[in-house]
């Protein structure tokens, strides 16, 4: 036998028994989205490098050491999407969409070249919802509302709301200074990517995962306490719709954010329960990010959230998805059943329409058909033998409950499956 191919590093399968985890959320999402009046869209996952450059930043972790760039047969340089924004920027700008689509949501994955870990992956999930066109707080608080209901309706409560201002673009530039001079004094204590950003980009020396450069990133001065008048109402408006809305939050000044791209606010969903990937959604404001990819000038504001991450908090708390086990499976036995039973299993379809139901027709023998009944989890099994045939019965077992094996009309079949579908017993 040759050797078996692996998946590549980073990049995992979604097994079926997790899809069901997988949906819940989407299904939730997109039932939430569309209360709050967004719309659908789908980009593609390969982007012409250029775009994450000037949208991401240059000198950010994502564009010197994470992105999958390649040049196509071309030669041209494309990339692996590292993240949406940019994507649903460009495709807002494209087809001129924002002024009559302003509130959109995609999702689908992301590729990142990071180092592998539990809840770190290099091909991962996003859930990406945008609001184009409204410069105010109100907007950012709304995406936060919207967030808050999301949890509730998956079951979660432990999760953390962290905000902070980045301010405008000048008040960056001003605190850009500010930190240049800080971080001269310590010279000898920046690593290598420290030491290059003081001059290209230091605002991404607070981003360093260097836990020797922690202490000395903690003293430095904040950008919050260097914050323009209109960022600072910006700030308190949003904080008081939260607080009006009974939304919890912290104020955590050393939240940043990895890309260039924010202006004034930004927020993170945190929990403790996930060891050190504890960020579960990040988001904020980007006001200049659309001008700088060749669009007219339009404020934005937006949040990503990771769905590996929320998964695994589901099943740390036990959350039960609805899953998509079939309810009953249709086992036919002998020559004259296996011609017969898609017939009946149409029949039952038509009659009750949510039902779930898998056919076996094929040639095994009764015994392991009645296994693969109990390996599919379905809690009925139909069977159908020349017996039946002759009688237009169907016999009914139970697998997951002790209980005589019935036989019963298609008739009273059909009003048994619409009865425990009704009563929700599955
Ligand atoms: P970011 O675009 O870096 O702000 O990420 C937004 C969210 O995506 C994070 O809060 C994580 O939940 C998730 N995320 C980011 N990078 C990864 C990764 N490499 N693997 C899994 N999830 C990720």
């Amino acid at each position: 036998m040759s050797d078996k191919i692996q998946a590549v590093r980073g990049m995992n399968d979604i097994p079926p028994s997790e899809i069901p985890y997988w949906r819940f959320i989407e299904d939730t999402a997109r039932r939430v989205l569309d209360a709050y009046g967004f719309r659908e869209i789908r980009m593609p996952i390969v982007e012409k490098t250029d775009l994450f450059r000037r949208s991401i930043g240059e000198v950010t972790d994502i564009v010197e050491k994470e992105m999958y760039t390649f040049p196509d047969r071309r030669g041209d340089s494309l990339t692996l999407r590292p993240e949406a924004t940019a994507s649903m920027v460009r495709a807002g700008v494209q087809h001129n969409l924002f002024d009559r689509v302003r509130r959109l949501w995609c999702t689908g994955p992301m590729f990142r070249y990071e180092r592998p870990q539990k809840g770190r992956y290099r091909q991962f999930h996003q859930l990406d919802v945008e609001v184009f066109g409204v410069p105010g707080a109100e907007v950012d608080a709304e995406l936060i509302l919207i967030l808050s209901r999301l949890w509730r309706e998956l079951g979660m409560q432990n999760l953390a709301l962290e905000i902070n201002s980045l301010g405008s673009k000048e008040t960056q530039a001003r605190y850009r200074q500010t930190l240049v001079d800080f971080f001269q004094d310590y010279r000898e204590q920046l690593d290598e990517d420290s030491t290059r950003r003081l001059t290209t980009n230091p605002l991404r020396i607070l981003d360093s995962k260097n836990p020797e450069m922690r202490q000395l990133i903690e003293s430095a001065p904040k950008l919050i306490e260097q914050l323009d008048a209109e960022s600072l109402e910006h700030f308190e408006m949003l904080k008081q719709i939260l607080s009006n809305s009974a939304v919890p939050f912290t104020v955590n000044p050393r939240l940043v954010r990895g890309l260039d791209y924010y202006t004034r606010t930004v927020f993170e969903w945190v929990t403790t329960e996930l060891g050190s990937q504890g960020a579960v959604c990040g988001g904020g404001r980007y006001d200049g990010l659309i001008e700088e990819i060749g669009g007219k000038a339009t404020p934005a504001t937006g949040f990503a959230l990771g769905m590996e991450r929320l998964v695994e908090l589901l099943k740390l708390h036990e959350v039960q998805p609805p899953t998509a086990v079939s309810h009953v499976y249709l086992i036919a036995l002998g020559e004259a059943a296996r011609t017969r039973v898609h017939a009946l299993a149409e029949r039952l379809r038509d009659g009750i329409p949510d039902l779930r139901l898998t056919v076996d027709a094929g040639s095994d023998s009764a015994k392991k058909k009645m296994r693969n009944a109990d390996r599919s989890e379905a809690p009925l099994a139909l069977i159908v033998g020349d017996d039946e045939i002759a009688n237009e019965t169907v016999s009914v077992k139970h697998l997951r409950e002790t209980s005589d094996q019935q036989n019963l009309s298609i008739e009273k079949l059909i009003n048994l499956l619409k009865h425990q579908l009704a009563a929700g017993a599955w």
